[in-house]
């Protein structure tokens, strides 16, 4: 901030009030200069009160006698000692009367004036060197930092009173009174003008140095800050989190919050709306949990730790406070809880445990609360195995395509296969893509898998040779994160180049969801995909939250009807007449359509005559490994098209 020229020059002068932080300095920095100060008086004053007190004693007059300088040493001598004591308490941090200790110091240094005024006169009256004065002049004014004004009314008061005695009360034996002389007088004033000099430099460094130091304070506080903070809400982060949760007794309760229905949120009133809930949620929530750890985590998702006793009423206010932010969109509070087993536990896993807890009942309209328990603790461990073995099970060969057919709707053939991933794991088992794929995803860990998909899926079409089933392209699972993590295009293309498989062979699925994120990068992906020959689905449609929008803009050339509609079939008419529309809806925007989770007959009978392209589901056939799907052909199970088709 510029200073207007007036503040500017009030500064100079020391008559601007300085902020805390420059008092403080000043203080602090002369109390350390008392400390020496007061050392070195205390020791002389003992020093003099011992000679003095050996001169009497020879001269055989009593102490007495000598009172005058006996009570300035011992003043000098008290004064010293307390302020000594004071100073070192005030840089221990146990003394901080700001006050007293200034005051104290105004004491010790008139003193110490007064005592170089008094002793200086006496010597100069013996015409001896009048060396107290100067002495103690510049010990005061230049040992110690005083604003100029200080400064000046200190030199002024002492060189004034100083000369005046010496000049009106100096008499020789005649009782003549004898003036200053003209040297005595010029010298006076050059110690004068050179203290005063020295004291107004001295000022002004250590008003700089102050004001660098605090400048460097405030940088200090506000990166210590902004690390501990959570940007966007401003309550604490992660690592404020677990600044603030060190040394926490056992039994604690962490709460794990999700906003469950936030994206919809987003999708109706915008990025910046919601923003503005997180913070406010955030604000209240740390409200909620005030004196107690509380932070946001990630996206909307927030942590707090309170004891067990006050758990219930802060979760049941969080949860109101949720309801009157939400408008119109129903927001739903899960929260996860573990109550910590010892003193100190990793926060880190104690978060992961709540949160496994609040992700265990996603979706369940009935639950908003749960507590880890030994279920969860099991499959607690087998996601930290997920995370920690997904290297190892890619390089050991546990990662396995199934494949699924997909079935032309008018002709019966098979048209296509999605290969699905699964985890054949010697602990664990077979690992369903539900027990892996999410924590993979929440760690960026899921290209690992999806980039070996490819691989294996590229393999497997190599090693049917001239296998007519070589001929069937096999749709490929993509998260949003495997367009953050690396170059699908690049990825595809080399894999396929290693194995020899044409682009058509391989079709691109993109689940809906995955359409919340960065959705110009993921458009620019698309068109390099689609450059190359890569045919694009749009996978679980109906199942997220993407609006209609979505089919507009983006390019997709099938679209993949999720199986929740298919569920309804046979207790709500109304499913039907909307997977009617869908389906009209894409062949007018030139969409092929495929409809998933097609369970029976019935079902399949339906979407053909409802003219859907394609069909998926156990009716025809469970995800099963490619020899499962040759040896289906062989039987007759499954159809292939004639060649040539
Ligand atoms: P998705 O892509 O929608 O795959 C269809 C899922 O529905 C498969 O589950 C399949 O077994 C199941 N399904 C198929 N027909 C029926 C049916 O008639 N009835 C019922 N109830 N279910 C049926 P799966 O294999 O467990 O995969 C689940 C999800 O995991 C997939 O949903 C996909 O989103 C994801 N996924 C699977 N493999 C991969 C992969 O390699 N990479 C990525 N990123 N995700 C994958
Ligand atoms: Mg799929
Ligand atoms: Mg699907």
């Amino acid at each position: 901030m510029e200073m207007s020229r007036k503040d500017r020059i009030l500064e100079y002068f020391g008559l601007k009030r300085d902020n805390d932080y420059i008092k403080g300095y000043f203080l602090s920095s002369n109390m350390r200069s008392a400390i020496y100060m007061s050392i070195i008086v205390i020791v002389l004053e003992i020093w003099m009160i011992q000679s003095m007190t050996e001169r009497l004693m020879k001269r055989g007059v009593p102490l007495l006698d000598g009172m005058d300088y006996f009570s300035w040493y011992f003043s000098l001598l008290g004064v010293g000692v307390v302020m000594l004591i004071m100073a070192i308490q005030y840089l221990r941090g146990k003394f901080k009367n700001r006050l007293v200790l200034q005051g104290w110091l105004w004491v010790f240094s008139v003193l110490a004036l007064a005592f170089g005024i008094y002793f200086g006169y006496g010597a100069y009256k013996q015409d001896k060197q009048a060396l107290s004065f100067p002495t103690m002049v510049i010990f005061i004014l230049c040992l110690l930092v005083w604003k100029p004004l200080v400064s000046m009314i200190l030199s002024c008061l002492s060189f004034g009173i100083f000369y005046y005695v010496c000049d009106m009360y100096y008499f020789d034996e005649a009782g003549e009174q004898i003036r200053a002389s003209q040297s005595f007088q010029v010298n006076l004033l050059t110690l004068f003008i050179s203290t005063f000099a020295v004291a107004i430099a001295l000022f002004h460094q250590r008003q700089n140095e102050a004001k660098k130091d605090e400048a460097l304070e405030l940088v200090n506080a506000h990166l210590r800050e902004i690390a501990v903070s959570d940007e966007l809400t401003l309550i604490s982060n992660m690592r404020g989190l677990k600044e603030a949760s060190a040394n926490l007794p056992a039994g604690q309760l962490v709460h794990y919050f999700n906003l469950e229905n936030y994206k919809a949120y987003n999708a109706k009133y915008g990025f910046e709306a919601g923003d503005g809930l997180l913070k406010k949620f955030a604000a209240g929530l740390a409200q909620i949990f005030v004196d107690n750890p509380c932070a946001r985590i990630s996206d909307d998702h927030f942590v707090a730790i309170c004891d067990p006793e006050s758990s219930g009423r802060r979760i049941a206010e969080a949860g109101e406070l949720l309801k009157s932010l939400q408008g119109e969109v129903s927001l739903e509070l899960k929260t996860g809880l573990y109550r910590m087993e010892y003193p100190d536990e990793s926060i880190d896993l104690c978060c992961d445990k709540a949160r496994l807890a609040a992700n265990s009942i996603k979706k369940m309209f009935d639950k908003s609360v749960c507590e880890y328990d030994h279920d969860l603790e099991y499959s607690f461990n087998r996601r930290q195995y997920v995370i920690n073995s997904i290297d190892k099970a890619v390089s050991g060969g546990y990662i396995k395509v199934f494949y699924q057919p997909v079935i032309n709707a008018k002709t019966g053939e098979l048209c296509g296969m999605e290969a699905l991933a699964r985890w054949d794991d010697p602990e664990y088992g077979m690992l369903a893509p539900n027990q892996f794929i999410g924590t993979l995803e929440e760690y960026r860990l899921i290209h690992k898998l999806d980039q070996q998909i490819i691989e294996l899926v590229c393999r497997d079409i190599h090693d049917l040779g001239d296998d007519p089933l070589s001929r069937i392209p096999v749709s490929i699972n993509f998260s949003q994160l495997d367009f953050e993590l690396y170059d699908v295009p690049a990825v595809l293309l080399e894999k396929a180049g290693k194995y020899g498989i044409p682009i058509n062979m391989l079709d691109v699925e993109i689940t809906e969801s995955a359409l919340n994120g960065d959705a110009d990068g993921l458009i620019k992906t698309m068109e390099i995909l689609r450059g190359n020959g890569f045919s694009q689905w749009l996978d679980d449609f109906g199942s997220g939250y993407s609006s209609l929008n979505v089919l507009v803009d983006y390019n997709f050339d099938v679209l993949k009807i999720d199986m929740v509609f298919l569920r309804r079939f046979y207790t709500n008419e109304k499913s039907k007449f909307l997977i009617k529309s869908i389906v009209e809806m894409a062949k007018n925007l030139g969409m092929v359509t495929l409809t998933e989770g097609v369970e029976t007959e019935e079902m399949a009978s339906f979407l053909k005559e409802i003219g859907c392209d394609k069909l998926q589901g156990y009716y025809f056939s469970k995800p099963v490994p490619h020899e499962e799907i040759i040896g289906m052909i062989a039987e007759g199970k499954l159809k292939l098209p004639a060649i040539g088709q």
